[in-house]
Formats: structure tokens, sequence, C-alpha cells
């Protein structure tokens, strides 16, 4: 809802290095999920900040952008240091904006949020470009330059870590950057934004501008300037953008949603995968794009490993968010929570039977009126129903069992989406070949969101298109231009 007026603590956009007011006034409120309340207003921004923000970027580019590299990774580490020396304010900020636990916030979000900065500082440092000879005839080189100025829209389920990720590489590579937060939770990229002005980026290079998707995230991904658009977010806003961008000459990066399959063999080590796939499911209420919320058993120990799941699952500790004991907090809307919901009920319609979870539940105390639903396990569905195919995007799992590798590969690649698989097993011939086989841009082998930030990140067919993630990243945010130089004949 946008709103005017209100004693609410008001968060504001960064342009041309200020914390600016939306130029309309209106600010859109921002619920803290565990408790329900209003806490605060965000700028519901609009095209004239918008046009302010690419002003400010256009000026900023020419200077930015032919910085020496050595100065551009001295900000962004020290705009990580900062990041560092603030871990408790931001995660503190993330749990109440978002729902998930302060610890996860601690040592993932605001940890990986450092790492990501810091990983992009030193990596353009160390960014060469190719060159290819012809032997006797010629010698070719590329060249890689910025590409102006660049949108980064981020979604809200790991606010500030997606938020950097996308960010870091863009200004390392040399670009100026306008960013455009989930609307739904606004807060870390404000503070983010208090912390560049700290860190000495210079005026312009990152424009924060604070608004809804429909409003200014589609005029963003419109704007003549926008040379790049680098997304995470759901599939259909995905096609959404690249419909709206098809008459225009734009790099885009998307990734998007996922549904993502576990398989779960004999061999594997047993409690180790249980644990593991307690967490790989609901891990941050089940709200990351990788969990895995389709698993599949080896039907010779799939009643031994659902019980030990059940048993794994009831032992989290589900609360408030700002609890450090805490292990399972509140979803992030209203509005998500019932989705979830209705997707639980749908699942029911579908002949599936409940195997834990299922229902909203109220926590004691300040929590009472919180978005938390239980950690959900699922059995009896057909791999083609709607639960198995569609992102709930919530602590939703189900369960399935298979006989036979070919069968397990079959399921989990019968999917619209591509993103992320786990393999459980210690035959590492199995593990090699359904790797290879799997369609996702991600397989983890006895592991889940185990994460080398040089690797290729992203997904296939609905989950996205580009990889983001070490060089990968780099050569998104550059533009490559060969030279080629004959040698001179004799
Ligand atoms: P969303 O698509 O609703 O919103 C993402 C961002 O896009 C927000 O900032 C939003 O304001 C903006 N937006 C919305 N409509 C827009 C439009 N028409 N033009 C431009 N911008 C627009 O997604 P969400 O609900 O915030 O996030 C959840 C989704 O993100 C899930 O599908 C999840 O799987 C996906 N996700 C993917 C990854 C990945 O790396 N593949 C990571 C995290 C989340």
């Amino acid at each position: 809802m946008s709103v005017n007026h209100s004693n609410l603590p008001q968060i504001q956009n960064l342009i041309d290095g200020r914390l600016t007011a939306p130029t309309s006034g209106l600010y859109i409120e921002n619920t803290e999920p565990a408790t329900g309340t209003v806490y605060g207003l965000t700028p519901d921004s609009s095209t004239k900040d918008l046009d302010l923000a690419i002003e400010a970027a256009q000026k900023a580019f020419p200077i930015w952008a032919n910085t020496p590299v050595e100065y551009r990774a001295r900000i962004l580490n020290k705009l990580a240091d900062l990041i560092e020396e603030h871990q408790d304010e931001l995660a503190q900020a993330e749990a109440i904006d978002n729902g998930k636990p302060i610890n996860l916030a601690k040592n993932v979000d605001v940890y990986r949020a450092a790492t990501n900065i810091r990983f992009f500082a030193q990596a353009c440092t160390q960014f060469s470009s190719e060159s290819h000879a012809m032997e006797d005839v010629a010698i070719n080189y590329t060249l890689r330059d910025p590409l102006g100025v660049v949108a980064c829209i981020s979604p809200w389920n790991l606010p500030l870590y997606l938020f950097t990720w996308k960010i870091a590489p863009a200004l390392a590579t040399g670009n100026c950057v306008i960013a455009k937060p989930s609307e739904v939770t606004p807060m870390t990229a404000y503070l983010f934004s208090k912390l560049c002005i700290k860190a000495g980026l210079p005026a312009g290079t990152l424009n924060v501008v604070h608004g809804t998707g429909l409003n200014i995230g589609a005029a963003l991904v419109k704007h003549p300037a926008i040379k790049a658009i680098s997304f995470t977010g759901g599939s259909s806003t995905g096609l959404a953008i690249k419909q709206a961008t098809a008459n225009h000459h734009k790099k885009l990066s998307l990734e998007l949603g996922g549904k993502n399959p576990t398989l779960v063999f004999a061999d594997c080590d047993f409690n180790n995968t249980v644990n593991e796939v307690a967490r790989a499911a609901f891990t941050n209420q089940g709200q990351i794009c990788l969990c895995g919320s389709r698993i599949y058993i080896e039907a010779s120990i799939y009643e031994k490993f659902t019980a030990a799941l059940i048993k794994r699952v009831k032992q989290l500790v589900i609360g408030d968010p700002l609890d450090e004991t805490t292990q399972f907090g509140a979803l992030v809307s209203k509005m998500h929570m019932q989705k979830v919901l209705d997707y639980i009920a749908l699942a029911e319609e579908e002949g599936g039977e409940i195997l834990t979870g299922g229902q909203a539940i109220s926590p004691k105390g300040r929590c009472a009126s919180g978005y938390f639903v239980e950690p959900t396990i699922i059995a009896d569905l057909d791999n083609k129903c709607r639960t198995n195919q569609e992102e709930i995007f919530g602590p939703v799992c189900t369960v399935q069992s298979f006989e036979t590798d070919q069968q397990a590969l079959k399921m989990a690649n019968d999917s619209e989406y591509g993103l992320a698989a786990s393999i459980w097993s210690k035959d590492i011939n199995r593990c090699h070949r359904l790797a290879k086989l799997l369609n996702t841009g991600i397989v983890w082998v006895n592991c889940w969101l185990l994460r080398d930030l040089r690797t290729p990140f992203g997904g296939m067919k609905a989950s996205g298109s580009g990889r983001e993630g070490g060089l990968e990243a780099l050569r998104f945010f550059t533009e490559p231009k060969n030279v080629c130089i004959q040698y001179q004949q004799d």
C-alpha cells in the first residue's frame, strides 16, 4: 500500500551520492513478517527519481570507468570492511525485515555480502583478456570495456547477499549501477547505501532506487540508457523482462526460479544425508531458489529415510527470528504465507498425505501474529502433479521413491525448471554419470549450498539464462572487442 505521511522511520534512495526522499513523497509500508506489524516506510519511487539516478550514473561513468582497477578494488574492499564492522546491525535488520533467523542472517547473508564484495574486488585485478595468435599471420587480442550504466534487480529471499552479488562485479569492472532491491525487504540495501557513502564510493557510481517492481522495476528495464540487466527473481518476472526488452539491444542475465530434485540412494551416508537433505529443504524456511523441494529416495530405504527425515525436521527450533536459538523463522509476507498454505491445500486435493507440518502456527509472545508455517513433508503425490511441478518457494517438500537410477533421473529431469540438483550416494561412478545427465545448472554431490564464488552460477530452462559468478560475471559486465593485427609480410 502506498501512503504519504506517517511517523514511521523512512528509508531513502541513494542518488548521486546522497540519501534522498522520493520526489513524489510517496512511500510503501514495510512490515516485519515475524510480528505482522508495519515498522517502516520505503520510497515508492517514480520515473522522476529514476531519471535523476540515471543522470547521476551517466555523469559518473566516464570517470569511474577510467579509474585504475586497483582504486576500484580498494574502495570495494573498504566497503567489505564496513559490512564486517556493522555485521550485527545488518544481521538484525535482515532478520527483522525478512523473518529469517538472526544466526542465518549473520553467518550466511551478511557474511556472504562481505565475501562477494571482497571476491570481486580481487577478481577484477586478476581479470585478463584473451589473445589468439594466427601463426605467422596475425595476432588477435580482446579488449574488455565496461558497458556503461547497468541495472541490478534483486529479490527478497537473500536481500543483501544477492544485492551485493550483482553490484560488486558490475562496479568492479567499471560500470555505474542503478540497483533496485525488493520492495518486500528494502532495509539492508538502505543500510548498505549509507556504508557506500562512508566507503568513499564516488557519487553516482551506485544509485539505489527503491520501489515496486511493476512501477520502478518495469521502468528501469525499459530505460534506453540501461545497457545490461542482471536480474534475480521469479521465472514469470524474468519472462516479462525478456518481453519488455525484446525491441531493445540490452544484455540480459536472468537468474530465476527452481524446483530442485534431491536424489537419495541406498548407499548414502545415512545420518549425514538425513541432516543435509533437511537443511536443503528447509533453510530460510525453504525460501532459497536452490532448496531441494522434490526428494527422491531409493525404494529399499524409503520408509527408514522418510521416518528419519520427519524426526529431524520436527527437531527444528521454530520461533522469533531475533532469538539466537531459532533455526526456522517466519515467511516473508502474509501474501506469501497464504500462497504456501494454498499449495498445501492443493497437495491434499491432489491426493498427497501430509507426513509432518501442514499448518500455520502462532508462536508465543511478540510473534503471535507473525507469518509462520510449519516445515511440511508430503508423500503419495504423482511426479506430474502441480505440487511437484510448480515452485512453492516455502517450507514444503515432497518425498517419492524410485527403483533404478534411470527412474530417478527421469523424475528429476521431468520439470520445467533446471536450477540445481543434489545426489547422495557413495558410488562415485553413479554420481559422475548422473551429474552429467541432470538438466540443471548446478549439481551438488554429497553436499548442498557449498559455494565456490569462482564457479558459474545459474540455471537452465525456466530457471534462467546466462551465468553469474567468477569470470562469467566479469564477462557479462564487460563488452569484448577483438583487435586483429596482421603481421607485416616480408
Ligand atoms: P520477483 O520476480 O517478484 O521480484 C524480484 C525483483 O524484481 C524485485 O525487486 C521486484 O520488485 C522486481 N520486479 C518485479 N516485477 C518486475 C518487472 N516487471 N520488471 C522489473 N523488475 C520487476 O521475485 P521475488 O518474489 O522477489 O523472489 C522470489 C523468486 O526469486 C523465486 O522464484 C526464486 O526462485 C527466485 N530466486 C532465484 C534465484 C537464482 O539465483 N536463480 C535466487 C533467489 C531467488
